[in-house]
This record gives C-alpha cells, structure tokens and sequence, in this order.
C-alpha cells in the first residue's frame, strides 16, 4: 500500500488543484442546450489572453497535444509541400515523423538532442529559399525531453530578415500558459498545445492558436482534414459549441484553471516558473551533475532534464522514487533512456514542492549509486528560494 500522496514531477501531465477537480465535478449537461454555448464563450476569450492574441483564433479539439499538432498541418498544408524541421529530442522528431507520415516534403535538421533550436541554420536555408519553396518552418519551443527551450521570436526575426513568408508552426505544449508566449507579437500562425500541462488540468483538450494568415492558408490546403476540420470547429465555436460531443467536465475544468491563470497574472506564473526552474538547477549543479540541456542559455523553467553519471542507470533513479518514496520522475525518452531523468517544475507548484522533488531526488541517486551529499542540493534550492520573491498566494 502505498501512503502519502503520490509527489508528481513529471512534466505533464501535471497536478490538477484541488478547486480545478472540484470544478469538474457536475453532473452531465445538454451539449445541445439554448443556454449551453454562452457559458463558453469566455472560454475562447481568455484563452486568446494565454495565447496573447487578439487577430488570431483559438480552438478547442477534444484529443491531446499530438491531435492538435494533426490539425495545424493537415489544415494549412497539403501533401508534398516541403517545410522545414529540426529534430534535437523526442517530441521534435514525432512532429518530424508525423509531417513525413501525412506527406510533406520534410527538411530535416539533425542535432544532438540537448541542442537549441537551429535559428542560424534555419536563417541559412530560409535566405536561400528563393522562391519560397519552404511553405513552413516548426519549432519545438520547449522540447520537454531533453529540457531545451528555444526562441521563437529568433525564429520570427530569421524569417523576417529573409522576407520569406512561410508560415510559423509553434509546438507550445510544455510551454504556453508557463513560458512568456506571445503569438501575435511572434508572428506564430499555428500554436499547439494541450489541457494537461500548463493549464493544470486532466488531458483530454487539444488547445490551437491560428492566425489570420493560417486561416486564409486553410481555404486552399488540401491536408486530407475531418474531424480536426477548422471550419467546422470554428463554425459552432463561434456561438460556444462543438460540432461533436465536447468533454463538459473539461470546459468546466478549464474555466477554473484560467480564473486562477488570470488572478495570478501570466507575468507572476512566467516569474514563478522561473524562480522554480533556478533552484533545480542550482540543486544539480550542487550534486555535481550535468543537465541534458547544452547550454544553460537553453535550460527549460518548466522541466529539467538531468544526465546520471556513467555506470548509473536513470531508470534505477526513477523507479527507487517511484516504490521507495511515492515520488513520480520523467524518464529518458528515446535514446536518452536510461540516461537522464527528468524533473518537471510545471503548472501548480511552488518551493515546497521542489524542496520535496530535490529531497526525494537526493534519496533516488544515492541509492542507485551517486556520490553526493544530503542536503546539498536542497540547500542550494533554499538559497535561490530564500532570495527570491515569495510564491503568490492564489484565493483557494
Ligand atoms: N510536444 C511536446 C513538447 C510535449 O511535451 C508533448 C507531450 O508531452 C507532446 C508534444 C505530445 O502531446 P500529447 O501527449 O498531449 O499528445
């Protein structure tokens, strides 16, 4: 049996508060109702406050992060349409793989995983796409496996420099809502992300910003497209409805989560994420390892992605957290299994949660064989906390 709670630090999904379960706990509704769609039109507005867009639109799928990614291209692109992609962990090179498998013509830039986004390569082949071939350029802004957050707005000046005018895709899934995100100001035309990470909520919302330019892209694209059909969805949007069965229990979720979004202000959760992210990556720098991110211009605020020495088994890390203390650590995707183990510092958490994570993580590597001391990287967690702002306390 296992007591206590479950300490979740992986990155997403992530904890639901408290008012956000009880919010969702009502009875089933007629998604049909003449009263149903005015409750959600407040919805679309704060999201379009999260994503920071006015001009563009924000939709709802029911589905993940991925389903929403399927959206973006098989509405704005059509197969054999060439667009440019990097692959540096484990979500970038599923985007890289779903492009192939819906039929683009895909440009892909291999790099260690732990790099940044390749702004200059990108820069390099956009300037010499004379005739625009290039139809689009992704970015994995945060690349949840390997801890890498990458600028976007780099990306937007590289394309603007270039006058080039593919279109912008940004994988915002462990990112929007955390990280400062601003799409209009970016020039994002496709944002992707989902209910279970920043939002604070279970999965089960694929949540996309589309800009005006994506939209007019949508009329002509051929993507083979049903139920993620733009048109469709925005069509019974517009009024707050869906065209299929939407989740209730969700949307009523969601409408907690963005009041608590909103009371705390996007500026207070990017600083708190920050201040979070610090102390982590204080405490691993005080056990004396490396994080998988290559530089620590890159490292993430919301995830940290921390290599084990040689000889020692990421996994034994993870699953002494797991069955000795009833603490939940992200794993090595892909090639990096085994290798790294990843502490998520995303959506509704604060010091004290850290402390836990670092104190737990602390126990973890000793007994799967680290040499370090106890106590020193929560120490030099409580170092970072001690001299930053406190944690905004939010109405409960
Ligand atoms: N992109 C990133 C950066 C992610 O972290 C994830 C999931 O963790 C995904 C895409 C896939 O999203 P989902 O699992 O919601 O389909």
């Amino acid at each position: 049996m296992r007591t206590g709670i479950n300490h979740l630090f992986i990155p997403g999904p992530t904890n639901v508060p408290e008012v956000v379960r009880q919010a969702m706990n009502v009875a089933m509704q007629d998604q049909r109702a003449h009263d149903f769609g005015a409750g959600n039109l407040g919805l679309f507005s704060d999201l379009k406050k999260v994503f920071r867009t006015t001009s563009g639109e924000v939709l709802m799928f029911s589905g993940s992060g991925t389903g929403a990614w399927e959206a973006a291209i098989t509405n704005t692109l059509s197969p054999g349409d060439k667009v440019l992609m990097a692959r540096h962990g484990q979500f970038s090179t599923l985007w890289v793989d779903m492009a192939q498998r819906l039929g683009l013509d895909v440009e892909v830039i291999d790099l260690p995983w732990g790099a940044g986004a390749p702004i200059c390569e990108f820069a390099r082949r956009l300037g010499a796409d004379k005739h625009g071939a290039i139809k689009a350029v992704f970015i994995t802004h945060n690349e949840t496996a390997t801890g890498v957050t990458s600028s976007v707005a780099a990306l937007r000046r590289a394309l603007d420099e270039a006058m080039h005018d593919a279109l912008l895709f940004v994988d915002g899934v462990s990112s929007i809502g955390c990280l400062e995100f601003r799409m209009e100001d970016w020039g994002v035309d496709l944002a992707v992300t989902g209910s279970q990470k920043g939002f604070m909520m279970p999965a089960g919302l694929g949540i996309l910003g589309v800009s005006q330019k994506a939209l007019a892209a949508s009329k002509t694209a051929t993507g083979r497209r049903c139920y993620f059909d733009f048109a469709d969805q925005l069509k019974h949007n517009a009024g707050g409805y869906f065209p299929y069965t939407p989740p209730t229990q969700l949307l009523h979720g969601l409408r907690k989560s963005l009041d608590r979004m909103m009371e705390e202000g996007l500026e207070n959760i990017h600083a708190r994420h920050h201040r979070l992210g610090a102390g982590v990556r204080a405490a691993v720098a005080a056990w004396g390892l490396q994080t998988c991110a290559e530089h620590p211009s890159l490292a993430s605020d919301t995830v940290t992605a921390i290599r084990t020495p040689e000889g020692v088994d990421a996994r034994e890390v993870i699953r002494i957290g797991y069955d000795r203390y009833n603490a939940s650590f992200g794993s090595g995707l892909g090639p990096l299994a085994g290798k790294v183990f990843r502490i998520g510092h995303i959506g509704d958490l604060n010091e004290g949660s850290c402390l836990t994570a670092i104190a737990i993580a602390e126990l973890a590597l000793v007994e799967a064989g680290v040499r370090l001391t106890y106590g020193s990287g929560v120490a030099a967690a409580q170092t970072v906390y001690a001299k930053a702002p406190q944690s905004f306390h939010l109405a409960a």
